[in-house]
């Protein structure tokens, strides 16, 4: 049976592992942090801490989307994919704008004009940098909270005018639970009441130390308004990225999460999709939660037909039967058989999930997982 100990689950949550023992105290069981939790302890304590519970599929492991490694010798390098995160009115969408503005890419094929939620920028060097264009610090717990971990840097906005606030500092332990690394785009520079060094001198009270201070942490003094350093906030991102070493397969059956998901008139379900690893093509048969089809088209934030997409690579997937959920994992099979087997067992699941009512008391819990 699958378990998961107290720490992890907590981590998962980007919650504090003591509230999680808390919680299993009210339940009557005395519990350490190296504790393992079944699955059902474990959704009670999901769900008193106020998130929703997901359990990883069978299916997910079956096919290879949790903890499949490929062999080293067949990885290559691949661009990051960013999360730009940090407190309200702090710049965040303001600064995605801007950067979208920097591709160099974009004079024969047309600027990045659709909004996919996510888009690759071209630099002058040649390297690429993805970011996920949903801020909000939900979606990327939520994806964590499913297992898709698909940031591999944050960068986090903070107004020089206005200082470490509470999302900054949620912001912070999200990325802290998720051991990704942060880089500090000292934001808003161009404004009269800009002060960076006391930005730097707050983050350190938090556990924060930018290289000024004596620490390994990369900060950039940027104004997204008036395009300011823009250049050196991506230069930042690629050194850290180097750092990482981050590398994926491109040759193999794609695999990936979908970043989001609609309806579309005259498209049908339009999916747009971040590759992990291999390479998705058109024609290939996908699974994307509990939905499936042939890819029929792939579009990039550029509105251009593409006939292939690798590692990093945000894309638009037209040809699903249905539109799956942000978060949602999706996998290249081999077959049309093997795609409505996996579908069908992921629906089971997912009606099954909805049966479980959240319940209101600690006793209703009990009553209701006898
Ligand atoms: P978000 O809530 O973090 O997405 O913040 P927004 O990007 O919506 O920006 C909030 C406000 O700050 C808007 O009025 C922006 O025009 C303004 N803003 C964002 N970046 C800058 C900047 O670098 N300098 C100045 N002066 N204003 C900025
Ligand atoms: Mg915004």
């Amino acid at each position: 049976p699958e378990v998961i100990t107290v720490q992890e689950l907590a981590n998962r949550m980007a919650e504090k592992a003591t509230d999680a023992i808390r919680v299993l105290m009210k339940m009557g069981v005395m519990a350490t942090i190296n504790e393992n939790l079944d699955q059902d302890t474990a959704e009670i304590v999901v769900t008193e801490l106020g998130h929703t519970p997901r359990r990883v599929s069978e299916a997910d492991v079956e096919i290879g989307l949790v903890g499949e490694q490929d062999d080293p010798a067949d990885q290559q390098p691949r661009p990051p994919v960013v999360t730009i995160m940090g407190h309200v009115d702090h710049g965040k969408t303001s600064l995605l704008d801007a950067l979208r503005s920097t591709d160099v890419a974009s004079g024969e094929a047309g600027g990045i004009t659709q909004h996919i939620g996510a888009y690759q920028v071209n630099l002058p060097s040649g390297a690429r940098i993805t970011f996920l264009d949903t801020p909000g610090h939900e979606a990327f717990t939520q994806m964590r909270a499913r297992g898709a971990s698909v940031t591999d840097i944050v960068v986090l906005v903070v107004a020089a005018d206005d200082g470490i606030k509470p999302q900054t500092i949620e912001a912070i332990n999200h990325a802290k639970a998720a051991k990704v690394p942060m880089i500090i785009a000292i934001n808003k520079i161009d404004t009269p009441g800009a002060n960076p060094e006391r930005v730097r001198q707050e983050l350190l009270q938090h556990d924060v130390q930018v290289e000024a201070m004596g620490g390994d942490v990369l900060d950039v003094e940027v104004s997204a308004l008036k395009r300011t350093n823009l250049d050196k906030l991506e230069d930042a991102i690629i050194l850290q990225s180097e750092v990482l070493e981050l590398k994926a397969n491109p040759n193999r059956a794609a695999e990936g999460v979908v970043v989001e998901a609609k309806l579309e008139k005259g498209r049908g379900p339009v999916a747009t999709v971040l590759v992990a690893r291999g390479t998705l093509r058109v024609g290939d048969i996908v699974v994307a939660g509990g939905e499936w089809g042939k890819v029929r088209a792939l579009i990039d934030e550029r509105g251009q037909q593409l006939q292939e997409a690798g590692p990093a690579r945000p894309v638009e997937i037209l040809g699903l039967n249905g539109a799956p959920s942000a978060g949602d994992a999706f996998s290249v099979v081999e077959s049309e058989a093997r795609a409505r087997e996996v579908c069908s067992y992921r629906q089971q699941q997912i009606r099954k999930r909805r049966q479980f009512v959240a319940p209101t008391s600690i006793e209703g819990m009990f009553t209701q997982l006898k």
